[in-house]
């Protein structure tokens, strides 16, 4: 338990005594994300802090809670490490590995990737996504915006926050939840009648390989009715600069039907996904991220965290 979470120690907000808060790093619908540095061993994480008051408000607390156990359960390269959580009254802090270089969403909003640098992270993508499905672990919310790049060029997969563990199966073994954002979402999910979580999820990441690819959407529309009708039919095309074996792929995993949709592993024997990263993608990708590198030690001194900012 914090006993003085966020109090004023001179001219910095020390958490539990253990970590030096610093700026915020981008925030959600239920928490803010902030840079903060481990006293103890001088290491910085990202300091995720969620509002109890507000979670309970709209009876979210099961499902925060669901997120640590996930996290902890969840111990990839390619997903966000869960350090430490800790609790005040009023706030839960989850102690998170800190990742530099951003959202995927902030890339492809300056515009659609090569193909190489797509195969790059989509093959990152599908490692974690196939460790937590044999973990029995389904995410539900995957997008670019929850996927971080760190300096490596590494994809880091993250917020678990409405993700489902294969217990929570109905009897039909099949999840009934409807979650997720509307562009990303499966035809099944929104469809109400019970979904598979891992093909759920391979819906999401077709999406995902379309919008790297291309630099937009597949399915598209002012009115969100029209957009799920788009969804349900599979109506999308794919832009000319595809390539064949692209399309091929792209098309198996937005495939209407669940029951036919690609598996996890036909998608790592396909020829696109098979076809290994030139070494100067990752390094061009790598010189990249240190250039937009935005959270260096001396930042951290000149940005650190006024207390009264924490409890806004
Ligand atoms: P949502 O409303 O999507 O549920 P949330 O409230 O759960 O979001 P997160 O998505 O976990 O919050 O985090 C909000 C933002 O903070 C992220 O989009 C990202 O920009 C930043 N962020 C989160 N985790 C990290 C991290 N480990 N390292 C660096 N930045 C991070």
């Amino acid at each position: 338990m914090v006993e003085n979470g966020g109090c004023k120690d001179g001219n910095s907000t020390l958490l539990n005594g253990k970590y030096d808060l610093g700026r915020l790093l981008g925030h959600g619908t239920f928490a803010k994300v902030y840079h903060a540095r481990n006293l103890k061993n001088g290491k910085s994480v990202a300091m995720k802090v969620v509002g109890k008051e507000k979670v309970i408000k709209v009876g979210m607390m099961e499902q925060v809670k669901r997120e640590i156990s996930v996290m902890k359960m969840v111990k990839h390269p390619n997903i966000v490490e869960l350090h430490e959580v800790m609790a005040s009254k009023s706030k839960i802090y989850f102690a998170m590995e800190l990742v530099r270089g951003g959202e995927l969403f902030a890339k492809i909003a300056k515009g659609r990737l090569k193909e190489d640098v797509a195969r790059l992270y989509f093959q990152q993508l599908i490692s974690a996504i196939d460790f937590c499905h044999s973990r029995g672990v389904y995410h539900r919310d995957l997008k670019p915006e929850n996927l971080l790049l760190d300096e490596g060029g590494n994809l880091k997969v993250t917020d678990f926050g409405l993700s489902a563990f294969s217990e929570h199966l109905k009897q039909d073994g099949l999840l009934h939840t409807t979650c997720g954002t509307p562009a990303y979402v499966a035809p099944e999910v929104i469809g109400k009648k019970g979904y598979d979580g891992a093909k759920a999820d391979l819906w999401s990441c077709g999406v995902i390989l379309y919008v790297l690819l291309a630099g937009f959407l597949p399915f598209q529309d002012d009115n969100l009715v029209a957009m799920y009708r788009k969804i349900y039919r599979g109506d999308f095309k794919c832009p000319p600069w595809f390539s064949s074996e692209a399309r091929r792929l792209v098309t198996k995993l937005l495939d209407p039907n669940p029951s036919t949709r690609i598996t996890i592993a036909k998608i790592m024997d396909s020829s696109w996904f098979k076809k290994s990263v030139p070494r100067s993608v990752r390094t061009k990708e790598e010189e990249e991220m240190e250039k937009e590198k935005q959270y260096d030690e001396s930042y951290f001194e000149k940005t650190k965290l006024q207390p009264e900012t924490l409890n806004a």
